[in-house]
């Protein structure tokens, strides 16, 4: 049985003077015990939302880690330096290729150092609209899966990790645009398809989560929900919302009663 799972990515926004009080709306909006919940704060915001959600049952990530463990990288954070700060971490977000020009490889080691001090990653693919409008956009994804995952380490190991992905097409990442919940679905099947391709006992590509991400609110999340394959949603925008929070986690609670037969 795969968790579901609800991550806010909270990008460049926040202050340690602001994020304690949101962390803890959203701790208080979103007490849905059956719902893995991770708030991915700025790094400067780590300690105080990790203090505000002590004891809620909400963790803490980051949304970034460096590919080396430690050395001469001006301004970078290692896996190792986020040891009692954060217990997940985002990797290969969309907006970090578009803008640091990350590679399918770099995002694969940095796969390997989260895995390394035990963070759980979301290892964030996802197609540009001009992939998916020439047809391409499970060729483009299978690529970032299969050269991620070769770079990231041995299949067996990665097979038995705690990796989570999360597809996000880039033309639905803070677009208001959402993809059809079909297609996402039919994604996280080729996502799964490329895992048992790279070594991975079909198993185990049937227990690893697959989320959505692209424009998701209290509104559209059903949608992705509904579709068996996808198992929780990485959030941006309306992560910054405790209302919006609140909607899409009491939604994704509902889902994790029904696929436990509990409702
Ligand atoms: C994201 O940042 O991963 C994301 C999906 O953003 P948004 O929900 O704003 O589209």
């Amino acid at each position: 049985m795969r968790p579901i799972i609800i991550a806010a990515n909270w990008k460049m926004n926040t202050t340690p003077a602001d994020a304690g009080a949101l962390a803890a709306a959203i701790a208080a909006a979103t007490a849905e015990p059956e719902v893995v919940r991770v708030i991915c704060p700025p790094y400067v915001s780590l300690a105080a939302v990790g203090a505000a959600l002590s004891g809620t049952g909400v963790a803490v990530g980051a949304q970034n880690v460096h590919a080396e463990r430690s050395g001469a990288y001006t301004g970078e954070i290692g896996a190792g330096m986020l040891a009692g700060l954060a217990t997940w971490c985002i990797v290969g977000h969309s907006e970090r290729r578009r803008d640091q020009h990350e590679t399918d490889e770099l995002v694969g080691r940095k796969i390997a150092r989260c895995l390394e001090v035990g963070l759980r990653p979301i290892f964030a693919v996802g197609e540009l609209l001009d992939e998916r409008e020439a047809g391409r956009a499970q060729d483009v994804v299978r690529r970032q899966v299969l050269v991620g995952l070769a770079a990231a380490g041995d299949a067996e190991a990665l097979a038995s990790s705690s990796l989570v992905i999360a597809y996000e097409p880039v033309w639905a990442i803070g677009t208001g645009r959402t993809a059809r919940g079909a297609d996402a679905a039919a994604m996280a099947d080729a996502i799964r398809a490329a895992l048992v391709e790279s070594g991975w006992p079909e198993a185990a590509a049937d227990s690893m989560p697959v989320l959505y991400g692209g424009s998701v609110t209290s509104g559209s999340i059903a949608e992705f929900l509904s579709e068996p394959a996808i198992d929780g949603a990485l959030v941006g925008g309306a992560s910054l919302k405790a209302d919006e929070m609140a909607g899409i986690v009491a939604r994704a609670a509902l889902t994790a009663r029904a696929r436990r037969g509990t409702t």
